[in-house]
This record gives C-alpha cells, sequence and structure tokens, in this order.
C-alpha cells in the first residue's frame, strides 16, 4: 500500500511523506468543497472564492492531520519504540511502527497521542471561528476556520470508533490485551469490528449514493474501503510479525529447486520445464555455479520465431541482480528485501556460493494464512 509514497519533510527525526492516494483525495476534497460546500453556506459569490476557499481548506486539513500524526508519533517516541515514518494517504496517516508496542499501556497512549491532539485544535478552531463571527473577519477566513473546526471535531469522533486500525481500535485492543492479557485475540477481536465497520459504512454509502446522496454516499463508499482493506492488512501484518519473529529462511525456503542449464535454447526450456513442472522462476546453474535466474518475463523479451536459436544464458537475469538471502537470513529481513525489490519477488537462497532454496512471499504468507484459517475455524 505504501509503494507510491515521496517524502516531503521531517520532524524531529520522523519522515513525513504522501502515498499517492493522498493527491487524488486533496483534488476531491478541494472540489467537493469549492463545488457543494462553500457555495451552500456562503452563497452569491464567484466561483474563484470557492476555489480558494476549497483549496485552503484542503491544505488546512492536511496540516491537521499532520498535527494528528505528530502526536501519536511523539508518545511513541517517549516509550523508545522506533517510528520509521508517517505516511498521509487517503484520510489520514499512518505512524508506522517498525514493531508492536511492547504492553498494553504504552498501545493506550500511543493511540491516544492522535486524538489529544484532534481534540485541542478542534477547541482552538471553534474558539476562534466564535471570536471571528463576533469580530467580523472576512467570510472567506471564517469559511475555512468552521469548516476545519467541524471536521476536527468529525475526524476525532470517526477516530475513536472502536474498528481497529482506527485509534479507538486500538484503544479497544489495548484494554482488551490488558483484560485477558492475550494480544493476539484482542487483535482479531478489533480487526473483526474494523471490517465489519468497513463493510457497513460500504453499503450505506452505496445506499446514499443509489437515493441521490452522491457527494456523501461517494465519500463513505470510499472510507468503507479504506477501513476495510486496512483492518485485515493489520491483522496479516500482525501475523505476520508474530510468526516470523526469531524464524530464519531455512524454515520457510523450498528446498528441492529444479535448476536449468544456460546452453538450453528457450524452446527446450519452455518444453522441458515451464510446461511441465509449471514453476514460474528456474535457476540457472552451470555445473556446480549459479549464474542467474530465469523466468518468463525474460522470455517474453525474446521473439516467438528465435526461440529455437536464442539461449537461457541470452536471456538470464546475472547473479549480480539478483536478490540473495543466506539460509541463516531471517525471515522478517527476506521479508523486508522483497518489498524493496519490486518486481523481484523471488529470492534466491544460497549458502557458500551454492544455491539451496527458492524463497517466495507465499511461501511465507502460507503457513500464516493457514493459521487465521485454522483460528477462525476453530474458536468461533
Ligand atoms: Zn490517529
Amino acid at each position: 500500500m505504501f509503494t507510491k509514497r515521496f517524502n516531503f519533510m521531517t520532524v524531529g527525526g520522523i519522515h513525513i511523506g504522501i502515498d499517492l492516494s493522498w493527491l487524488f483525495i486533496a483534488i476531491l476534497l478541494s472540489w467537493t468543497l469549492a463545488i457543494g460546500h462553500f457555495p451552500f453556506a456562503y452563497p452569491g459569490h464567484s466561483a474563484g472564492v470557492y476555489w480558494v476557499m476549497g483549496v485552503t481548506g484542503m491544505l488546512g486539513l492536511f496540516v491537521c492531520i499532520v498535527l494528528h500524526e505528530l502526536g501519536h508519533a511523539f508518545v511513541a517516541k517517549h516509550y523508545k519504540l522506533p517510528i520509521s515514518q508517517i505516511t498521509l494517504f487517503l484520510f489520514g496517516g499512518v505512524a508506522e511502527l517498525k514493531k508492536e508496542p511492547e504492553s498494553p499501556k504504552v498501545e493506550l497512549f500511543v493511540a491516544l497521542g492522535g486524538p489529544i491532539v484532534t481534540l485541542v485544535l478542534a477547541a482552538l478552531l471553534f474558539v476562534s471561528t466564535y471570536f471571528g463571527t463576533v469580530w467580523h473577519w472576512h467570510f472567506m477566513i471564517l469559511g475555512v476556520t468552521s469548516y476545519l473546526a467541524t471536521i476536527n471535531f468529525l475526524i476525532l469522533i470517526f477516530n475513536l470508533i472502536p474498528a481497529f486500525p482506527l485509534d479507538g481500535g486500538r484503544i479497544l485492543r489495548a484494554l482488551l490485551w490488558k483484560a485477558k492479557d492475550n494480544l493476539a485475540w484482542a487483535t482479531k477481536i478489533t480487526t473483526r469490528l474494523g471490517s465489519a465497520f468497513g463493510f457497513f459504512l460500504l453499503f450505506f454509502g452505496l445506499f446514499s449514493f443509489i437515493t441521490g446522496n452522491l457527494l456523501g454516499g461517494m465519500w463513505l463508499v470510499i472510507l468503507g474501503l479504506f477501513l476495510q482493506r486496512a483492518a485485515s492488512a493489520s491483522r496479516m501484518q500482525f501475523y505476520v510479525g508474530k510468526e516470523l519473529k526469531g524464524e530464519k529462511v531455512a524454515k520457510f525456503m523450498t528446498s528441492s529447486v529444479e535448476s536449468v542449464s544456460p546452453n538450453m535454447t528457450i524452446s527446450e526450456l519452455l518444453k522441458e520445464h515451464f510446461y511441465r513442472s509449471h514453476h514460474h522462476l528456474y535457476p540457472v546453474v552451470d555445473g556446480e555455479k549459479l549464474l542467474g535466474y530465469i523466468s518468463l518475463s525474460e522470455i517474453k523479451q525474446a521473439p516467438l520465431d528465435q526461440w529455437n536459436s536464442t539461449f537461457v544464458k541470452d536471456l538470464l537475469v546475472p547473479l549480480s541482480e539478483c536478490a540473495i538471502v543466506s539460509p541463516q537470513t531471517t525471515a522478517l529481513e527476506a521479508l523486508n528485501l522483497m518489498q524493496e525489490a519490486e518486481g523481484h519477488p523471488t529470492l534466491l537462497v544460497v549458502e557458500g556460493s551454492k544455491l539451496v532454496g527458492l524463497l517466495t512471499s507465499q511461501d511465507l504468507f502460507r503457513l500464516i494464512a493457514l493459521k487465521i484459517e485454522l483460528e477462525d475455524e476453530s474458536k468461533k
């Protein structure tokens, strides 16, 4: 989800970045404000005035969300929880913790850090809107402050809904975790609430859309989809951290590897390997020496009529460009490597200079998916 992000500032050692989805939301939000909200609240002005207000409102919201996330980040920093970065996407941000909090207390305080900032912002904005009205501020300024006061209040309420990974869901998880001393159980309950609430928003949004509330309905659908996906991703992430912790690549890799010779033609390779054993990637080995690998995307580079005269060695991905790990590499490191190496999700497992196995993300997730399924079936 965070692949298309770029950094734009660093505060107190924390990198703040924007996910591309935020740009889409920024445009949609400015448009909603300029076409819907402000003309309705302050009728009789030109489109240009509403667009200035719309863009200012959007930028103001952006600043408020960054402050909210910094609220989480600074509490986390206080408890020495490493925060890698903050990414703003869709309706909020995510302060990415490098690991799960160590105790319910830390989880609770980190979760409260953001909503407290938002509460203060909403209060300040309501107070300034009040005095601005008394002192007859320009309507463009008042329009933006009253919008930001309301939206911060709504963000506060929305974030406190006990649906993981919303802040309220984290607060509930901390309380359940404390009550039963069982983080896995608390994660399961709160992420299910997250999914259920996401579906509710989605269907309610579709209903609103069909019954004529186009803008409101559309926002609810986007929110619902976002929350539903975030809830299941959080649950998966929790299990990934739990199951892979302390494990080595050797446990997950496929060790019976079918390797191919560099001197085969592409036609032979397809006939003898790809069509027969259905792997999507084959290491290329000359005698004992590992040269690299070949997969369908390399084969596609050669025109069909040259497959009889093109050899594996002409198309293979050389060892210098392969993602390589050792059987002793930790599974979490291997997962990070896969996420960084876009387009090369298969890792070659090499010991000394000898190929001993292959590792794909499916190898890592198969076990985790199985455990989640078993847990869902057995403890309903
Ligand atoms: Zn938050």
